[in-house]
């Protein structure tokens, strides 16, 4: 079975090998057992039942929850050769009845629909008359009530397991907890699966955050670096991305607003730009993520701070599905922290709901004051140990510096304390560096003893210390009141001077400002070198003009990393091309020639091997394109005998027909056929034939029906 696995993996979707638990997985469908499979965003899920599905005789019918995922699976596989449909509400009764018939005729090979249509009593007395090869159920954590996609349909769907007892199911999803798993397995009826587990890891995404400190020039720097890429940046309030949004257009980069406050349409809009066009950048609330299956973004920016480490791996999580480096980069200070705080206290639920809330924000704080590697604070949280430092985030490559901060910290609470418990962040900063206020004189602050004695910090130190303190809950925020500053219990023993205290360095003296503001570092996502920047355009010009000749979005001719690796192999054939990974026979056979003629016309490569054979690409491509040889010479720079030769090279090796190749009336070419098939035996010499039409048809027309001939008649 694994053999067949195989070839349908390169044959159809164009990859040499399986990757992670694939193979286990379909290897396991595919004879028939259940499956249920949790894999991170990104880790392949899509070929866990595809290509069993493509094994097994008979319809795969694969259930999930958004139309939009779904168009986008079916024109994926349309553009791969496989026959697909999605049964939804955007389809006529007329094609409706035209899909039934060809579902009944066994013309399709998956379905995809959403749970409550599957679920009818008619669709499933409709499916138990056919073949059926294998369910797929894709995001079913939607079936957990726990999680925050739950989709009360998708309780319904326990019953395939008693109305399809023969036929395997598998179940997918990217959420990784013990409970959300255990609720599938209860409410889909797959005691009886096999159970994959994928490390949750995202090794692609490099993880970066950085204090808050001027955020609009701090995302500035951040974009700035990638420019031309897709990205989200993810905002609290629907204010926000609006304001965002708009000050990212007046400073040059193409933004998009996306919010639950936007008319439908806008929305509806700003989501399909997203996905059909290239380098956008789409602000927003959370509203928009779920669903959005683009593979190649290539950041996730957070001017605010998730609420929770489970929504900020799944924010984070969208950048880079399709495995090429990203960028996850938040920005967060003591305002995010006061306001998710104030948001919890005034939510409603019970007190113990807050309370678990109060547990998941304190665990996002703790990851963004994290001193070690922050992949392994995250994956940690999610019960996965990873034995070393990643190496791919800020605080494993910056070798984040820690500072004895006992005293100022006492200095800190101190003022705290003296001031009356009740002032914020700013003044109590102004008390410390003994600044002349009004706010101060107002309320005679000059004369206290903290007055002035943080001189030896400077105003940026005191607030990454006064966000530690929170963050470590030394200190908290009055909720009731204005959100100013009071000492918590936990802080007694730093004032006794029972403990000491050690704090992330914000700020290295030795950086260049710059750096130290935008903390972006080198683009992890910035894919191609500048030297390479040119061919890499030609070639996503190309996929857009191919994307909407065929109404898809780009993506779905080929992803990134496929057009990346043409970059960088270079092939100069079919059969080189042939070999990229991503590049199956289907979309070889539509599109191979036409990246190959982008490649090879760039004049990249200089020798001259390469070059004669792109020549020869170039012509053949040509030719079938419908140019005469005339045309051709012109194109290519070269005599038109040059050309006839070239030709009858092709027409040798029967890359080409004879009408392809010539620009002749039908007749007269009938007659240059006859001309040479009359004797018996063997064809006769050029220069034979030539006498017959003195000046009538170029003698390389000649040369070229003589190879097309020898080559059919194996002569
Ligand atoms: P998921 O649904 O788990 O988020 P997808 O199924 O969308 O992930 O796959 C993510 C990307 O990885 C897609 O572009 C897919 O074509 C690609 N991919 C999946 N499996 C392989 C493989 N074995 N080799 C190469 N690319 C793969
Ligand atoms: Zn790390």
């Amino acid at each position: 079975m694994l053999e067949q696995a195989q070839r349908v993996l390169k044959d159809v979707f164009g990859y040499d090998s399986f990757r992670g638990r694939q193979a286990a997985i379909i290897d396991c469908v595919a004879n028939g057992g259940d499956a249920l499979v949790l894999m991170p965003t990104g880790g392949g899920k899509s070929l866990c039942f595809q290509v069993p599905g493509l094994l097994r005789p008979g319809l795969t019918v694969v259930v999930s929850p958004l139309i939009a995922l779904m168009d986008d699976q079916v024109a994926t596989l349309d553009e791969l050769g496989v026959p697909a449909a999605a049964l939804n509400s955007t389809l006529t009764p007329e094609q409706q009845r035209e899909l039934a018939g060809r579902l009944r005729r066994g013309e399709v090979k998956m379905l995809y629909l959403a749970p409550e249509r599957l679920v009818q009593p008619r669709m499933l007395d409709f499916l138990r008359d056919l073949d059926i090869a294998l369910f797929a159920i894709d995001e079913a954590h939607c079936v957990s009530q726990w999680g925050h996609d739950f989709r009360p349909e998708y309780l319904q769907l326990g019953q395939l397991a008693e109305l399809f007892p023969h036929v395997p199911r598998i179940a997918l999803t990217a959420t990784a907890d013990m409970r959300t798993r255990e609720e599938i397995v209860q409410r889909l009826h797959l005691q009886g699966a096999e159970r994959f587990l994928s490390s949750f890891d995202r090794p692609n995404i490099f993880y970066r955050i950085v204090p808050k400190e001027a955020p609009r020039k701090q995302l500035m720097a951040f974009l700035g670096e990638r420019r031309g890429n897709a990205g989200i940046v993810y905002c609290l309030s629907r204010k926000k991305v609006d304001e965002t949004a708009a000050f990212l257009c007046d400073q040059g980069f193409p933004a998009l607003p996306y919010h639950a406050g936007l008319p439908a349409e806008t929305r509806a809009a700003n989501q399909h730009r997203f996905l059909n066009e290239e380098g956008l950048i789409m602000v927003a609330t959370i509203a928009f993520g779920m669903g959005i299956d683009k593979p190649n973004v290539r950041f996730v920016a957070h001017l605010d701070l998730p609420k929770s480490l489970e929504a900020y791996y799944q924010e984070t999580g969208r950048a880079g599905r399709d495995g090429l480096p990203s960028d996850a980069w938040m920005a967060y200070g003591l305002q995010d922290m006061v306001m998710l705080k104030q948001m919890l206290q005034n939510s409603e639920g019970d007190e113990r709901h807050k309370r678990i809330e109060q547990h998941k924000l304190d665990a996002m704080l703790a990851l963004c004051e994290e001193t070690r590697c922050r992949r392994q604070a995250l994956l940690a949280y999610f019960d996965e140990v990873l034995e070393q430092p990643c190496g791919h985030c800020d605080n494993c490559v910056d070798q984040v510096q820690t500072w004895d901060a006992t005293e100022p910290a006492r200095q800190a609470l101190s003022t705290v304390f003296r001031t009356g418990q009740r002032y914020g962040v700013g003044h109590l900063v102004d008390v410390l560096l003994g600044k002349d206020t009004e706010k101060v004189r107002n309320f005679g602050h000059e004369k206290l003893s903290v007055f002035g004695v943080g001189k030896g910090l400077a105003e940026a130190e005191w607030r990454s210390l006064f966000r530690q303190l929170v963050a470590r809950g030394l200190v908290d925020i009055d909720l009731e009141g204005y959100g100013g500053l009071r000492l918590s219990d936990s802080c007694r023993p730093l004032l006794r001077g029972e403990v000491t205290l050690q704090l992330r360095r914000d700020f290295k003296p030795q950086t260049s400002a710059r750096a130290a503001s935008s903390g972006a570092g080198s683009p992890a996502s910035q894919l191609v070198r500048a030297e390479e920047r040119e061919l890499w355009e030609a070639l996503r010009t190309l996929r857009r003009k191919l994307a909407e000749e065929h109404s898809v979005p780009p993506y779905v001719i080929f992803p990134d990393s496929t057009l990346l690796e043409m970059l960088r192999s270079q092939p100069v054939s079919l059969s080189d091309m042939a070999q990229v990974s991503g590049v199956g026979a289907r979309k070889l056979e539509r599109y191979g020639q036409a990246f190959l003629e982008v490649l090879n016309n760039s004049g990249g490569s200089a020798e001259a091997p390469k070059v004669v054979l792109d020549l020869r690409h170039e012509l053949v491509s040509l030719a079938r394109a419908g140019m005469t040889p005339a045309q051709i010479a012109g194109q290519l720079n070269c005599s038109e005998k040059n050309v006839y030769s070239l030709l009858a090279e092709a027409l040798g090796r029967q890359e080409l027909s004879l009408e392809q190749a010539l620009d002749l009336p039908e007749d007269l070419l009938m007659e240059v056929q006859d001309a040479f098939l009359d004797g018996e035996g063997e064809l006769p010499p050029v220069s034979a034939i030539a006498p017959l039409f003195g000046g009538r048809v170029p003698e390389g027309v000649l040369y070229c029906v003589r190879a097309a001939l020898a080559a059919e008649f194996e002569l």
